[in-house]
């Protein structure tokens, strides 16, 4: 059954500030994206508000003492976050355990830094940075993972700046990145998840969203006819969600591809989708 609660009919019409639109994302990933545990029962840190201003000098304490194995806090939680966000996922439990210090190493080794496994107050900095920019433009480093696929099967191309996150639409922002592709090709899942919107409107013409068991939403759009999954469905990385189309307000075949905060027009932001897009293009 569809139950959806947000009556857009556009979804190109209610942007973020198209001039802010990346910056914001960005900040949004800074601030928000690693430390909440968004438990059932509002298990988010007590220390750290969701309503407050981010913390620019040391978010949750990050980078006030260096962390090693064994280490244990909210900074750890911040720093495992951090580390996903990089391209270096672990689980964010709060404890420096032996695979946060071989997310550590892999990271350093991404940097040719120094390869100790541990995150001193200067190399806490640079992380943030590099999170920061990573964010807006630059490609991330990850090692190939099964993890995630691309998401579309077959021939396709990134299309020109006008396809590109954050590019103008008509005094507003485009969200998502286009992946030109032919009509028919398989859509698929990037990532394990569940379906939380299934629908069509005249704007994104068909479409599907999953939130990834990455705390990341994914909204694909103007599938050729509906999405052939359904809403709640668990999926995996690689399950077909439809195929390449160019239903909405769309013209010339494509995919259209949103990466969001949690969640999708609930209370998330969408940021640049591109960098991760090549990432996975690279071997899947
Ligand atoms: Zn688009």
């Amino acid at each position: 059954m569809q139950k959806l609660t947000r009556p857009f009919s556009d979804p190109y019409a209610v942007a973020v500030g198209c001039a802010l639109g990346v910056l914001l994302a960005a900040a949004v990933l800074i601030a928000a994206a690693p430390a909440f545990a968004h438990a059932p029962g509002g298990g988010s840190d007590p220390d750290h508000p969701r309503s407050a201003p981010a913390k620019r000098s040391s978010p949750m304490g990050f980078g006030r003492r260096t962390l090693r194995r064994g280490s244990r806090g909210a900074d750890v939680r911040y720093l495992q976050g951090l580390l996903g966000r990089l391209g270096h996922r672990t689980a964010v439990d709060g404890m420096y355990g032996r695979g946060t210090e071989s997310r550590v190493r892999s990271w350093e080794r991404s940097v040719d830094g120094r390869v100790d496994g541990r995150v001193t107050p200067g190399q806490a900095s640079e992380m943030r940075r590099r999170a920061a920019v990573g964010a807006r433009v630059e490609p991330i480093a990850d090692a190939p993972t099964r993890d995630y696929v691309f998401p579309v099967k077959g021939p396709h191309s990134y299309g020109t700046s006008v396809n590109r996150f954050g590019a103008p639409r008509g005094g507003r922002s485009h969200q998502g990145h286009d992946i030109m592709a032919r009509a028919g090709l398989p859509v698929v899942s990037v990532t394990a998840g569940r379906v939380s919107a299934v629908g069509s409107n005249g704007g994104a013409g068909n479409y599907a969203v999953v939130q990834g068991d990455d705390r990341r939403d994914y909204a694909y759009y103007h599938l050729q006819s509906r999405a052939v999954v359904t809403r709640g469905q668990r999926v995996s990385a690689g399950t077909p969600l439809g195929r390449v189309g160019c239903t909405g307000s769309c013209s010339g075949d494509h995919l259209h591809f949103e990466m969001w905060t949690p969640h999708w027009w609930d209370g998330g932001s969408p940021f640049d989708p591109l960098p991760y897009l090549r990432q996975w293009d690279a071997y899947s």
